[in-house]
């Protein structure tokens, strides 16, 4: 276990001067309310600000306040978060809207302690809606944070192991100031997504970089320090392209799958017809290998239980995995208007 020694320097006064001047203002959800940052927050883990702010804009749209999405059919939570991946983030909302109507009165609460206590909010996001929403002087450590502490400080040891989050940890709560937190927060968050990138840090360019003992060493690059890569396991699919003068077939994905919520082509254990296109995509934990095989049938018949027939004008509204959407815009020529062209079984 690695002892915790406070660095002799503090950064927070260096960070919220340059937060004011230099940091990122303006953006949608930059407004004292609980509701839209932690609406942004969940969607900006693991994606860029460019992507999420017209996701954004169109959820806040269709939900305005907490109460209408709790009341939301999933279908619809999981269609305006269609394309965003990682879709456990979008039913954990869901869940984490139903349980504020029900336990806080349809407000988000103030503590991190109860913030945390919610479906998908993590110490971290709990910080950040605490700090930007009601001035609770709780630090963040996201993956940008970290980044740069151990950048700061040269931490050697490796992100995700027990004892490196514990000391990053230390280090966020020793640092944290009492007064304009949102402001600090803000500054890490800029700080990582704009000067201290991962692939290059523009260290001239940093408030810090008299205190950085990775800009003294002139190693910044090597830090954080990672863990050796485990090989993703791959998985096998088959999945049926059934298309009609209806459209294409498309089911509901249920059970435990990350795509559970979304409207996807029917995965098969026999397929019938032709192979018609292959591609993989790579998920947290696996990647799919998949493998697609068409057959046209009369439009009267239903292919599996659960599904409906789609067709090219009502497939925007419709909640699809990224990789489905793409195949099927792909190859939409094909798919929708053979029929129309008199093609059958192409
Ligand atoms: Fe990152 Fe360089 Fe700033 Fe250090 S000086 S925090 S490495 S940008």
């Amino acid at each position: 276990m690695t002892a915790f020694h406070t660095p002799n320097f503090t950064p927070s006064t260096l960070l919220i001067e340059w937060q004011k001047q230099f940091g990122r203002h303006g953006l949608p959800w930059m407004v004292k309310d609980a509701y839209c940052r932690w609406i942004s927050e969940i969607m900006l883990q693991q994606t860029q600000v460019s992507v999420v702010k017209d996701y954004y804009a169109r959820f806040m749209e269709a939900f305005p306040t907490i109460d209408v999405l709790a009341r939301a059919p999933e279908e619809e939570v999981m269609r305006l978060w269609a394309g965003l991946g990682y879709y456990t983030r979008a039913r954990n909302l869901h869940a984490c809207a139903k349980v504020v109507v029900e336990r806080f009165g349809g407000k988000l609460p103030q503590t991190v302690e109860q913030l945390e206590s919610l479906p998908g909010i993590g110490r971290s996001t709990a910080g950040a809606i605490a700090s930007f929403a009601y001035d609770v002087p709780a630090p963040i450590l996201d993956g940008n944070v970290k980044r740069v502490f151990s950048r700061l400080v040269r931490y050697e040891g490796a992100v995700g192991l027990a004892a490196t989050e514990k000391y990053l940890w230390q280090l966020a709560y020793a640092w944290v100031p009492e007064k304009e937190t949102g402001t600090y927060n803000q500054a890490l968050m800029d700080l990582g997504a704009t000067v201290c990138t991962r692939t290059r840090p523009q260290c001239e360019r940093c408030p810090l970089k008299q205190q950085c003992a990775a800009c003294a060493v002139g190693d910044a690059h090597r830090f954080p320090i990672r863990r050796p890569k485990k090989p993703v396991p791959t998985r096998s699919v088959v999945m049926m392209l059934w298309c009609s003068s209806e459209g294409v077939w498309l089911e509901p994905r249920t059970g435990k799958g990350v795509w559970r919520g979304l409207m996807s082509l029917p995965e098969v254990q026999e397929p019938v017809g032709a192979p018609f296109v292959t591609f993989s995509h790579v998920f947290s934990h696996y990647e799919m290998k998949a493998t697609v095989c068409r057959q046209w049938v009369e439009a009267t018949s239903r292919p599996t239980p659960n599904g409906r027939w789609v067709n090219a004008r009502d497939l925007p509204s419709v909640a699809l995995p990224a990789p489905i959407e793409k195949l099927l815009k792909l190859h939409a020529d094909v798919l929708f208007a053979s029929f129309e062209k008199g093609l059958t079984n192409a």
